[in-house]
């Protein structure tokens, strides 16, 4: 992931934890290497829903989660 700021390639994962409200999701804070900067991401599960797809044998589109 590169740094919103200066654009560096190299950054670091700070802190990750599950989301307060929805457990599935993982806050995590990133900082960058270079300028120090640090900022907040979230990651979300996005496979499981295809997974879900091919073990229920739907073809219908899930609508990802939107945060
Ligand atoms: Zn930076």
């Amino acid at each position: 992931m590169l740094c919103p700021v200066c654009g560096n390639e190299k950054t670091k994962v700070d802190d990750s934890r599950p989301d307060e409200k929805d457990n599935t999701r993982i806050n995590r804070r990133r900082s960058c290497v270079r300028c120090g900067i640090g900022w907040p991401t979230r990651e979300v599960p996005e496979n499981i829903y295809f997974e879900m797809m091919k073990i229920r044998g739907k073809t219908e589109k899930l609508n990802r989660i939107e945060g």
